[in-house]
């Protein structure tokens, strides 16, 4: 055990403590192979003691405070998480492995905005009413109650915050559960939140396995509403977990993302869009375009200029700030994604960069890097250019028409995003309606607007997240009708 460890523990009912069980798992930093905490172990025993704590927080009327208070509370979070967000982002870096340049840049400000974002939606919000002749309809929004946030380990306080902020906004009470391998920052939310003003019982935070926390915790009769985001196999558990409840279910999933570029397309533009859309966060964004289809005519240049380009990301320490690709989450998955890059081989593709491990200083020999990888010569249909990798591997494929492109595009189980780079406006459009995804960035790539729809089809998820669409997930609509002539 290293001397320096930490104990990284639950969050019930407004204080830190340790699990039931007494037991622990060992945080590791994937960048240096390092134990750099010891976080409390969760069961079934502690899930239920977070929903005790969530309900009696909801019953004693967090639901009914005003907007305005709650507001309040989301701006000042906010205002905190900006205060240390220069150790909120050394966490986030230590517990994934991605630069702390990144982590400060885009993890951690996202974070707060998400805060500000919803903090100023309820402020604004307004009702609708239908008025009859004879009667007036008015709707309500009512919170679900306690609601469970489950989260993967790739944006750990993104994604997180991106949940909490709406549930808080809507008069949710939460019990939340980060991935077992990046727990820290999410500790040091639930701390932030009570400092924000939030009463004992409505932020819970439990960490631990999945089926041991995560499945009880769907389980649970007094949870009404999931939120879920992580990998499309574990989504089916937690679908089957909500139907006999009938539990109000959002699902964020998996994706094999396509970028489509055109031979029209501005192919500097492209080729810089494209390495972003593949390389960005380890490779390790549920929208990563993994998959690069290249028409035709322009394909030998783009790839040329591709790996080029790819060349120049700098692998290494993620407290090197020249570092563009940092350690993956974990040595497990990096042997999962190297297991790929040889499927690659064995499946006919050609690794024109990348694939192998980088030679780094003493201090990250044990971390789990990895150089970003270029394949060309697959099938589309083949598995390593079909299935989700969540890493630094891209395959590119040739196309001849804008229907095969399509074709090859809707050709996976996924359905999350794409992104098209062609400079014909018609061209544009057609080819974005006939995808079947969430998503479409048209000349750019995770370019975003929080009051968008965001989420996916087919098996990237069900439900969407984003402006009014998580502010409705995480409300119950209720018509009220007044009559208002003479007693019927
Ligand atoms: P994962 O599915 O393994 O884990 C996600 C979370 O679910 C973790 O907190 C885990 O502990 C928990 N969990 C595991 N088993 C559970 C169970 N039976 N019941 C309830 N909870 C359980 O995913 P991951 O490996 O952490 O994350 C990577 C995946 O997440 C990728 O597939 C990626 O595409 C996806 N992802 C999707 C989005 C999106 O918005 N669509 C965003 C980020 C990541």
């Amino acid at each position: 055990m290293d001397a320096e460890a930490k104990r990284i523990d639950l969050y019930v009912d407004g204080a830190y403590t340790g699990a039931a069980s007494g037991e622990r798992i060992e945080d590791v930093n994937p960048a240096t192979g390092d134990v750099i905490g010891h976080i409390a172990r969760g069961s079934a025993v502690d899930v239920a003691a977070a929903v005790e704590a969530a309900s009696r927080a909801r019953a004693s009327d967090w639901g009914a405070t005003s907007p305005a208070d709650r507001a309040h509370i989301l701006d000042v979070a906010a205002s905190l998480i900006e205060a240390n967000l220069d150790e909120l982002a050394q966490l986030e870096s230590q517990d994934t492995g991605k630069p702390v340049s990144l982590a400060r840049t885009i993890d951690i400000p996202r974070a707060v905005a998400n805060f500000r974002f919803f903090a100023s939606a309820i402020r604004q919000e307004s009702l609708a009413a239908h008025p009859m002749p004879v009667a007036l309809n008015y709707t309500q929004r009512r919170p679900l109650g306690v609601v469970a946030l489950i989260t993967p380990w790739n944006l750990p306080l993104y994604l997180l915050s991106w949940k909490t902020a709406p549930a808080l906004a809507m008069g949710n009470t939460i019990v939340a559960k980060p991935s077992e391998l990046t727990p820290q920052t999410a500790t040091r939310l639930a701390g932030l939140l009570t400092e924000a003003g939030l009463p004992p019982g409505v932020f819970n935070l439990l960490h631990g396995y999945g089926p041991e926390v995560g499945a009880p915790l769907t389980e649970h009769p007094q949870v009404a509403g999931i939120s879920f985001t992580g990998g499309t196999a574990t989504g089916a558990l937690v679908a089957a977990a909500a139907a006999p409840r009938f539990k109000k279910l959002s699902l964020e999933l998996g994706g094999k993302n396509a970028t489509i570029v055109f031979g029209d397309a501005d192919l500097e533009a492209a080729v810089d869009g494209a390495v972003r859309a593949g390389f960005a966060n380890q490779g390790e964004i549920c929208l990563c375009g993994s998959r690069v289809l290249v028409q035709r005519e322009i394909f030998d240049d783009f790839v040329d200029r591709y790996v080029a380009k790819v060349k120049t990301l700098v692998v290494g320490p993620p407290d090197d700030e020249s570092t563009v690709i940092g350690a993956l989450v974990s040595a497990a998955h990096r042997d999962k994604v190297e297991s790929y890059v040889r499927l690659a081989r064995e499946e006919g593709g050609t690794v024109l960069h990348g694939g192998g491990r980088p030679e780094l200083p003493a201090r990250w020999a044990r971390g789990a890097f990895l150089e970003p990888a270029v394949v060309v010569g697959l099938d589309p249909s083949c598995r390593a250019a079909s299935e989700e990798i969540f890493g630094p591997v891209v395959t590119i494929h040739p196309f001849d028409s804008d229907d095969q492109a399509i074709a090859i595009a809707n050709g996976v189980q996924y359905g999350l995003s794409a992104s098209v780079w062609t400079q014909n406006l018609r061209r544009a459009h057609r080819v974005s309606e006939a995808l079947d995804v969430g998503m479409v960035w048209v000349n750019t790539w995770l370019l975003r607007d929080l009051r968008v729809p965001f989420g996916g089809v087919k098996d990237s998820g069900v439900g969407r997240e984003g402006g009014r669409y998580s502010m409705e997930f995480f409300s119950e609509s209720k018509n009220i009708c007044v009559h208002l002539g003479e007693p019927i």
